[in-house]
C-alpha cells in the first residue's frame, strides 16, 4: 500500500508535535551525530579519494590512489560496522534514527503537514522548506567530500566546477523528490541498506514491545495507522505462524527456522512512532501506563542472524 501521503499518519503525526513529542530531541541529535561523522571524516582530511584531481588523503597525508581507495573502503566499512553492531542489539535502529534519507522523509512531511494560514503558518512553513533545502545541501555535500576536494571550487576549471555543482544539484533534485513523492516508501521498498538489513535482521535484545501489564490496549489504532512501513506494532514480534501467512510481511528474511518466524523483526526501522503515538493516546488516561514502549520483547526468543 502507498503510504508517501498517508493523511492518517499526517494528522497523528500532527497531534503528537502538538502534544509534545517525546523522542523529538534524541531525534535531532541522533541525526545531527550522524551527519556530522560524514562530514568530519573527509573534512578533517582523514580519508578522500579525490576524482578531481588525484589529491588522495588518508590522516591528512597525500597518498596514492590505491591507499586513497583503501582508506575510503575501510572508512564506509567501519561506518557499516557501526549499523551492523547497532542492528545486533536493537535491529534496524539506524533506518529509523540514523539515516539521513530517511530524516528526510520527515523533513518532507514535516512541510506537509504544516498550515499556510495567515503570516505565521507562511514563515513556518518557508523555514521548514528552508530547514530541509539546507539538510538535504549539507548530506549531499558530506558525501561528495569523501570523493572530491572542495578546492574544485576555487582551483578547479570551469568545466570542473560545472561538472561538481552539476552533481550536487542533480543529488538535491533527487533528495527534493524523496522528501515529496517517495519519503518512507524508499526505507520500505528500494533502499539497499534497508533491504540487507532486513534479511539479517530477526529478534534483537532491545525492540518495540507491546505489554498491557499494568494497563490494557485501548484498540484506538493510533500505532498501526502512524507506523510508516504499513506494520501493526501490537503483533511484533509475535510468532507469524500464530498470526496467519497473511500476517507475514512479503520478502521476510530466511533467518529464522521455519515454523519461527517472528511478525515484523525485519521490517520494523525502530523509529518509535507507534511508541509516541500511544503515549499520546494515554496523555488523556491519567493512572495507565501506554501498552507500547521500547524494551526487551516479551516470550519472545532472541536470535539475531549474522551477516
Ligand atoms: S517502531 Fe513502530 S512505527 Fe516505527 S516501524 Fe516499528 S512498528 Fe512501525
Ligand atoms: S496506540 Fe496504544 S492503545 Fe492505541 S491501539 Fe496502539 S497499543 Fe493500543
Amino acid at each position: 500500500m502507498l503510504r508517501v501521503h498517508d493523511d492518517d499518519r499526517m494528522r497523528i503525526l500532527t497531534a503528537v508535535a502538538t502534544r509534545g513529542a517525546r523522542y523529538q530531541i534524541a531525534r535531532v541529535v541522533v541525526i545531527t551525530l550522524s551527519l556530522a561523522i560524514l562530514v568530519i571524516i573527509p573534512t578533517l582530511g582523514l580519508v578522500r579519494l579525490d576524482l578531481w584531481d588525484g589529491r588522495h588523503v588518508l590522516f591528512g597525508d597525500r597518498v596514492p590512489f590505491l591507499i586513497g581507495l583503501r582508506g575510503v573502503v575501510i572508512g564506509i566499512a567501519a561506518l557499516w560496522g557501526v549499523t551492523f553492531a547497532t542492528n545486533v542489539v536493537v535491529g534496524r535502529f539506524f533506518c529509523g534514527w540514523g539515516c539521513p534519507v530517511g530524516y528526510v522523509s520527515r523533513l518532507g512531511e514535516d512541510v506537509t503537514r504544516t498550515r499556510r494560514r495567515g503570516f505565521r503558518g507562511r514563515a513556518k512553513w518557508l523555514a521548514q522548506h528552508a530547514a530541509g533545502a539546507g539538510f538535504v545541501g549539507t548530506f549531499v555535500a558530506a558525501i561528495m567530500l569523501w570523493w572530491v576536494d572542495p578546492h574544485v571550487l576555487i582551483e578547479g576549471t570551469l568545466q570542473a566546477k560545472a561538472i561538481v555543482v552539476g552533481i550536487w544539484l542533480l543529488a538535491c533534485i533527487g533528495g527534493f523528490f524523496h522528501a515529496f513523492v517517495w519519503r518512507f516508501l524508499f526505507c520500505k521498498t528500494a533502499c539497499p541498506i534497508g533491504l540487507y538489513y532486513r534479511f539479517v535482521t530477526s529478534s534483537t535484545p532491545i525492540g518495540i514491545t507491546f505489554n498491557e501489564t499494568p494497563s490494557p490496549c485501548i484498540e484506538c489504532g493510533a500505532c498501526e495507522k502512524i507506523c510508516p512501513v504499513d506494520l501493526d506494532p501490537k503483533k511484533l514480534g509475535r510468532p507469524a505462524d500464530e498470526l496467519g501467512t497473511a500476517n507475514v510481511p512479503a520478502m521476510r528474511g530466511d533467518v529464522v527456522e521455519a515454523g519461527e518466524d517472528l511478525y515484523g523483526d525485519a521490517e520494523c526501522i525502530r523509529c518509535g512512532d507507534c511508541i509516541e503515538a500511544c503515549h499520546m493516546i494515554f496523555k488523556g488516561r491519567p493512572g495507565e501506563t501506554p501498552p507500547l514502549r521500547f524494551g526487551r520483547p516479551a516470550n519472545v526468543p532472541t536470535k539475531t542472524a549474522s551477516s
